[in-house]
């Protein structure tokens, strides 16, 4: 092969070929990074093909390998393309996801200098060097103590010698480093540059954990796994409750395929890649502790670059990360796991817009390896496709050690509080079940989805609201900084004490948000210890950890937050947790809104009575009938699923039709609409049929980050087909200087 077609890094997707250098003949493979002219100036590219012949005219070298080894296989790189394809995105942004920066740039290990002698070095030598030399006879003599692997047993004067990081041996050896270069002139000793890995979890000691022993309904599951592992068929979807042992699926399946010599993916919610998930997978795999990889987005530049060195060179087998680890370039891949399937935060909302659930399927495809979706409350978008027949259902219907499932109570909020002390925040009946809980020395979580003290400002006589200038949203009042701030884009004032408008000190706070749930429960329950974990209280990683280790030994009664605290925690103690606002996530302008609330009160609810003790739930709304409360009450997630999904067939929603939002956004509120409006006109001349196209409408977030905002809500049955007409009308039309539009595929996000 002499020539190579690249994918330049800034180049905006287009490819381009150029001739292999004589000296590189046969290092360049399909996914090498190489360096390339390119307008007068060096760029960094992936090779994409090999070619025998090109018809480019007047073709120039590559430059450069910038590593040796080919870093994106061919998997990944169709990979990569299909995501170009359906995400409607060139594919060099796809493949800005698939290799984290610090890996496109090259080499980025650490390195250090290490010195070794030459030759074996005897007694004898080194009582002459001391008289003449004595600082140079020391670094010989601690360099001879430095012996290479396998030769320890042997007599000093013939071990072959080993080497010592330079740092360390002039230390010990209480030398300088002019001796050791004078050594190295005198040919005794080599200097060499060695690779240092980072691990990010170097220090820590993992204690292995044995497999947990299967009850008859996980071994039932497990045995399915395990057929699918032998002949990979179909994606696996796993609705197993809360509390039913999921993990120790993932586990055993996990450590079946390392016995087949494959390696694996598992993928968690960053919000559920806690300190305590962590620990668990590295405990069970404590004897291959150098094999497991983790990606999340805490890691250093360096932890990464040499985490996905570890996977890419096959050091490392088995990875556990956030949604970009579906990118992980593991060899031999027999197993994706996707725990929390529905979640959200798989979606990246940046470009390239993917979903990492979809992927690891379409990955699972390209590889051949089997992949298994886990949820306590799947999307609709995989049980639909389970009932179709695309995916396996397997089902867990009970929790591990015959735990019973929580006990839901709704409390009507309608019949709370009262005309002179105004809306209740925590009803009489929850009060009662908190009390009793510290009566009898068991936790509480209390949940709710939003920071802040008050979550609306307004002044009664002039109609004064607090809103933030950049965005269509009411500020939040946070008591402890006394200001307002905006949760959208960050604007932040001094709270006024009176009005702004009419100077009437009768302001008034309503809307109730964390902190001020904080507040109340302290007064209510002087006695207890409250702990608050938001993103107000958790800005600092060790804060987290320090106080889920602080409530795991029992040190906080009552554990209040928002969705950090509603994934993946498994405390014991813990027989009630109360859900201060259900109706939050309902009002949301979202045709998910019900799936999503479904989802947290189940979520939620399974962090009561993982222990012992039976566990209770007091869900607290306004609309207590709601289907969507009153099916996670009776843990009837296909009820609800079935319900739900016939509602979305009447509306053509997802799963039935595939949703394409289109945004469009500027600071001046005409011409996004008018921008938005020339799309629409253009995309109903060509769009392929199939295609139904709303009109452009304001966001339900009209306004943010000074930006006015507006949506064009396409629906079709073919993504591939929509992405490629879209793509045509989109390079073709030029909008204002100042509109901004962005194409998301299976939209999450429809604010
Ligand atoms: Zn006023
Ligand atoms: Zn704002």
């Amino acid at each position: 092969m002499k020539f190579a077609r690249v994918l330049v890094d800034r180049s905006g997707g287009s490819a381009l070929d150029y001739s292999i250098p004589p000296e590189l003949e046969g290092r360049v493979g399909i996914g090498s990074r190489v360096s390339v002219h390119l307008r007068n100036r060096q760029e960094l590219a992936t090779v994409i093909e090999l070619l025998d012949e090109t018809d480019v005219p007047g073709i120039r070298p590559l430059d450069k390998l910038v590593t040796e080894r080919p870093i994106l296989g061919p998997n990944l790189l169709r990979l990569a393309r299909w995501m170009g394809d359906y995400y409607c995105c060139p594919v060099e942004t796809a493949m800005r996801a698939v290799l984290p920066q610090v890996v496109r740039k090259g080499d980025a290990f650490k390195q250090r200098l290490a010195a070794r002698l030459t030759r074996p070095v005897d007694d004898a030598l080194i009582a002459e060097m001391e008289k003449r030399a004595p600082k140079q006879a020391a670094i010989v003599e601690t360099l001879r103590g430095a012996v290479a692997e396998g030769t320890e047993n042997e007599p000093p004067d013939t071990r072959q010698p080993g080497f010592m990081p330079v740092g360390v041996l002039l230390k010990q050896a209480g030398s300088d480093r002019g001796s050791l270069m004078a050594l190295t002139r005198k040919g005794l000793v080599v200097l060499e540059s060695e690779i240092v890995g980072r691990d990010p979890h170097e220090g820590e000691t993992f204690i292995h954990a044995a497999p947990h022993e299967l009850n008859a309904e996980q071994a039932a599951v497990f045995e399915q796994v395990c057929r699918a592992l032998d002949k990979p068929e179909k994606p696996i979807l796993l609705h197993g409750v809360t509390g039913s042992g999921k993990t120790e699926i993932y586990l055993q399946g996990i450590q079946r395929v390392l016995d087949r010599g494959q390696g694996a993916i598992m993928l968690v919610p960053e919000i559920a890649l806690t300190p305590q998930t962590v620990e668990r997978f590295k405990s069970r795999f404590a004897a291959m502790q150098r094999e497991v990889a983790v990606l999340h987005s805490h890691l250093s530049e360096g932890e990464r670059h040499d985490e996905w060195h570890k996977i890419n060179d096959g050091r490392a087998r088995i990875v556990i990360g956030a949604r970009s680890a579906v990118f992980a370039p593991v060899e031999k891949l027999g197993l994706i796991v996707v725990d929390e399937e529905h979640e959200n935060s798989y979606k990246q909302e940046d470009p390239p817009r993917y979903h990492a659930r979809d992927l690891a399927v379409v990955r699972g495809n390209l590889e051949g390896c089997v992949v298994l979706l886990g949820s306590a409350t799947p999307s609709l978008e995989s049980f639909h496709n389970s009932q179709s027949g695309k995916y396996q259902l397997l089902r867990m219907t009970q929790r591990i050690d015959d735990r019973k499932m929580p006990y839901f109570r709704i409390v009507d909020m309608r019949m709370e509080g009262s005309p002179e002390k105004g809306p209740a925040i925590i009803s009489e009946k929850l009060r009662q079940a908190i009390e009793a809980r510290l009566e009898r020395k068991e936790q509480t979580i209390l949940f709710l989805n939003r920071r802040g003290f008050s979550t609306s400002l307004s002044c009664e006589k002039c109609g004064y609201v607090a809103k933030c200038p950049n965005c269509s949203v009411s500020l939040t009042f946070h008591r402890a900084e006394n200001r307002i701030v905006c949760h959208i884009c960050g604007h932040t004032a001094i709270a006024p004490a009176k009005c702004p408008e009419c100077k009437d000190p009768g302001i008034k706070y309503s809307g109730v948000g964390t902190e001020k749930v904080e507040e109340t429960v302290s007064r209510i329950f002087p006695k207890a210890t409250v702990r608050r974990m938001d993103a107000d209280t958790m800005t600092r990683k060790e804060a987290y950890r320090e106080a889920l280790s602080a409530f795991r030994s029992r040190k906080i009664d009552i554990l209040l937050g928002t969705q950090m605290i509603a994934k993946g925690l498994h405390f014991p103690n813990v027989t009630l947790v109360g859900i201060v606002n259900a109706d939050i996530s309902l009002r949301l302008p979202d045709f998910r809104a019900a799936e999503r609330t479904f989802q947290l009160l189940t979520q939620v609810a399974g962090r009561a009575g993982r222990g012992d003790v039976e566990g209770e739930v007091f869900v607290q709304s306004f609309t207590p009938h709601h289907p969507a409360i009153q099916f996670a009450r009776h843990h009837d997630f296909e009820g609800f699923a079935e319900q739900e999904i016939e509602w979305r067939k009447q509306w053509e929603y997802p799963p039935f039709t595939k949703m394409v939002l289109i945004t469009g956004r500027s600071p001046h509120e005409e011409r996004g609409r008018f921008s938005m409006e020339t799309l629409a006109r253009r995309l109903r001349e060509l769009l392929p049929p199939n295609t139904t196209i709303a009109d452009p409408t304001p966001a339900p977030l009209e306004k943010s980050h000074g930006n006015y905002r507006f949506h064009l809500m396409l629906r079709t049955h073919s993504v591939l087909k929509l992405s490629r007409a879209l793509r045509e009308v989109l390079a073709k039309l030029t909008f204002p200087e100042d509109v901004t539009v962005t194409v998301d595929v299976d939209a999450y996000q429809l604010m």
